[in-house]
């Protein structure tokens, strides 16, 4: 609920519910494992401050281990982290903070970005946090380092032009934690993520989506697949996509690149740069 009741409410439900767990269960899309805060935080409808004061004192009243509690303080402390460099760096969600990255060889891909805003990618993880983005405004931290990753690295598109699409689409779309995320995920920020850092979409949601139930919400064309495949259809059995009412180019694409190419390319564009 919009407004500062529904920031107060929202805050005192995830101290007394997901808190206690939050360190293993915000990496989990399937699960509301994360306060959901970042939309009143980024309106000023809560500080920051109250957040921390909320999460410290139910160490103490209810007995929630230190280290859950400590994991939260940590996502409140990088938003400050965001908001300082941001403060110092006014152009940072066009200008790259690592001024190396100016020679980066972004390329010109049109249908790959088409692809990638409208979840149509082939790859399910990717493409089920585009369609949560577009009907929510919302979408999940975990998916959303997979989204940017993928956009950056596998299609070698511009960080720049998803975080232009982000700040269109997200609720919570912040002037300093965008362009500040955006930016440590291709490598080019503060502090940022190691340019080798390529994530594998199969990977990612196997380990964060096991049983797929992320995906099946927000692809029902795959929610009949079995487990083992949801994050792989294409290398999936005929007769299990036929079961499952799963027609790879007809009702979901094929993946719009090959995992692997797109990964020795990204790492010799990022090789590139350094050798220069
Ligand atoms: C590419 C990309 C773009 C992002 N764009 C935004 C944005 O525009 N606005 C935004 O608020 N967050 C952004 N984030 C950070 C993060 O995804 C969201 O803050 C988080 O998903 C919000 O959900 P929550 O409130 O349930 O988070 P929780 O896990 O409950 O975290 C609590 C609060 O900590 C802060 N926080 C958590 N993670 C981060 C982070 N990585 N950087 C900065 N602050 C963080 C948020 O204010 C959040 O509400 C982005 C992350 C990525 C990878």
């Amino acid at each position: 609920m919009p407004g500062e009741a529904g920031a107060s409410q929202r805050l005192t439900d995830f101290v007394d519910t997901a808190l206690a767990t939050y360190g293993q269960d915000r990496d989990v899309p399937a699960i509301e494992g994360t306060s959901r805060l970042s939309p009143h935080l980024h309106f000023g409808e809560i500080s920051p401050k109250a957040c921390w004061r909320a999460a410290v004192s139910s160490v103490h009243r209810s007995g929630i281990a230190e280290a859950q509690a400590e994991k939260f303080l940590a996502e409140l402390g990088w938003r400050e982290f965001n908001t300082q460099i941001a403060s110092r760096h006014e152009n940072l969600a066009t200008v790259n903070f690592s001024r190396t990255f100016d020679r980066f060889p972004w390329l010109d891909n049109t249908a790959g970005f088409q692809a990638w805003t409208r979840g149509e990618t082939g790859y399910p993880i990717v493409d089920a946090g585009m369609r949560q983005l577009w009907q929510t405004g919302w979408m999940h931290n975990r998916v959303r380092m997979v989204v940017a990753s993928f956009l950056t690295k596998h299609l070698m598109i511009d960080w720049r032009k998803g975080e232009q699409w982000f700040w269109d689409t997200l609720v919570d779309a912040d002037p300093a934690s965008n362009p500040g995320n955006w930016q440590w995920v291709a490598g080019s920020g503060a502090d940022a993520a190691p340019y080798f850092r390529i994530f594998s979409p199969m990977a990612q949601g196997t380990k964060f989506d096991p049983a797929g139930r992320y995906v099946s919400r927000w692809i029902p064309e795959l929610r009949h697949l079995p487990a083992k495949w949801i994050h792989t259809p294409w290398l999936a059995p005929p007769d299990i996509l036929s079961d499952a009412g799963v027609r790879l180019g007809l009702n979901y694409p094929h993946p719009i690149i090959d995992h692997d190419m797109a990964r020795k390319r990204a790492l010799a564009a990022y090789a590139g740069l350094k050798a220069e």
